[in-house]
């Protein structure tokens, strides 16, 4: 009997990646995706530790998840719940401590143990807790499972953990160091997705700028490399990666590539977090911002039209008015496609935590609004560049009105044209005639081979 999965994802593409990992391993063991909780066998809340309150709200859901347990267990019915991700592995057996419904918590590293977990809390009817670092066991896990998807984009996770240790940032306490896979694996997968109509393939981690992967040889291969022999892979149209940091891009063969490889897309998430260098120290970023402008003009000799995207963090302790406008300055010079920006929030465990010079949450407010008002006026900028042009789009599902598809330009922005739903999972030529912030409308042109 197919017995009902019900995932939750909160945060990153990670996560995502991860959920949609989690639920291709109990494929096998007979469970099928369902859309609510409410009659599911199993729960899984993949969680995020990045955002304030994320423990809490956590928390909030389980008490709803918990009420459908016992509603379940009131008709002689067994529903498991597990808590995967950032929390699970930041709270631990606190977690069961506090949510006594909760039957599993499993850490980003360990969740490759899932179908065994689950097996074991069933029969011997007691709560399991497994945060190890293996992320070398979970891929080799994993690379067996089926690749499946019904998107013509997907994510290949080719590195996880970092060892920068910003001062605001818990992923290298809940995800762990640095760890690259074999290349060999990463392009083993690549292919199984391509094999299965993927056309666009993002490389996912926490530093992928960092990969150094080894290959059958021994030989440890860049990200550049790794470029390289996926874009070999017939199907594969186009290649993404994401994300990187600024004191990783020491890869030569990236800049190459970029310049070279028509599959690679002109697109760079490279988070800057502050244009001011007082803050950037702060935060242990270890670089300054006239060393991140190199790096972006670096790139933009080998691909002129690249187009970058980064993470901005307002109020970080002790930041200044003159910090912010060095912020908005930075954002003024790069002119970015795109931009995710937050208040600085506190996370238990992270050294800023305990600095004194917190900012107030109503200035916090104000600063973001500032910001975010000079970044959609830059994203707005970018986007009407492309009143004119001609771009080839990867279309990947339907629009909200009738008749409407949604795809993505090389630069990332979302695409909206009226066409065939055949389309989907197709390149096509648009001709870009309207922008918006957070869109390009246009009409479809002819039809592409590749990007
Ligand atoms: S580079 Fe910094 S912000 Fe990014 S994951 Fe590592 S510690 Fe966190």
């Amino acid at each position: 009997m197919i017995k009902k999965l019900y995932t939750e994802t909160y945060g990153c593409q990670m996560n995502v990646y991860d959920t949609q990992k989690m639920t291709a391993l109990l494929k096998p063991h007979g469970f099928a995706p369902h859309d609510t909780y409410e009659d599911a066998d199993v729960v899984i809340l993949n969680t995020c530790n990045i955002r304030e309150k994320a423990a809490e709200k956590m928390y909030c859901e389980l008490g709803r998840i918990r009420d459908a347990k016992q509603r379940k267990k009131a008709i002689g019915e067994q529903m498991l719940i597990v808590v995967a991700g950032c929390v699970a592995q930041a709270e631990g057996e606190e977690i069961i401590k506090r949510a006594s419904c909760v039957d599993i918590v499993v850490g980003p590293q360990s969740y490759h143990n899932l179908p065994e977990l689950i097996t074991k809390v069933r029969h011997e009817r007691k709560w399991v807790v497994q945060l190890d670092f293996t992320p070398d066991e979970k891929f080799d896990a994993l690379q067996a499972e089926a690749q499946e998807t019904q998107s013509a984009a997907a994510f290949l996770s080719i590195q996880e953990g970092c060892d920068k240790f910003c001062h605001f940032c818990v992923v290298p306490y809940t995800r762990g160091a640095e760890y690259s896979r074999p290349a060999s694996d990463v392009y083993k997968e690549a292919v199984r997705l391509a094999e299965n109509g993927v056309r666009e393939i993002t490389l996912l981690g926490q530093n992928v700028s960092g990969y150094h992967g080894l290959a059958t040889d021994g030989q440890q291969v860049s990200i550049g490399q790794l470029i390289r022999m996926i874009a070999h892979i017939d199907g594969i149209e186009r290649i993404r990666y994401t994300t990187s940091h600024p004191n990783d891009m020491t890869d030569e063969e990236l800049f190459r590539v970029h310049a070279e490889e028509p599959k690679l897309m002109p697109f760079l998430h490279l988070p800057i977090q502050s244009g001011s260098n007082r803050i950037l120290k702060a935060m242990n970023r270890k670089h300054d911002r006239d060393f991140y402008l190199r790096v972006i003009e670096r790139f933009r000799q080998a691909r002129p039209d690249m187009l970058f995207s980064s993470d901005f963090i307002v109020g970080y302790p002790g930041e200044t008015e003159q910090d912010l406008q060095d912020t908005i300055d930075i954002v003024r010079q790069v002119g970015y496609g795109q931009c995710y920006s937050f208040k600085y929030s506190i996370r238990p465990g992270t050294p800023a935590a305990i600095l004194n010079d917190q900012i107030p949450e109503e200035i916090k407010d104000e600063r973001l609004q500032r910001l975010q008002t000079e970044l959609a006026r830059s994203q707005l900028e970018c986007n009407k560049k492309m009143i004119g042009l001609t771009l080839p789009v990867l279309f990947e599902k339907p629009g909200k009105r009738q008749h409407q598809l949604v795809g993505k330009s090389p630069y990332m922005q979302s695409v909206v044209v009226y066409g065939d739903p055949s389309l989907i999972g197709t390149i096509q030529q648009v001709s870009i005639s309207e922008a918006y912030q957070n869109s390009l409308h246009g009409e479809i042109y002819g039809t592409a081979s590749a990007a």
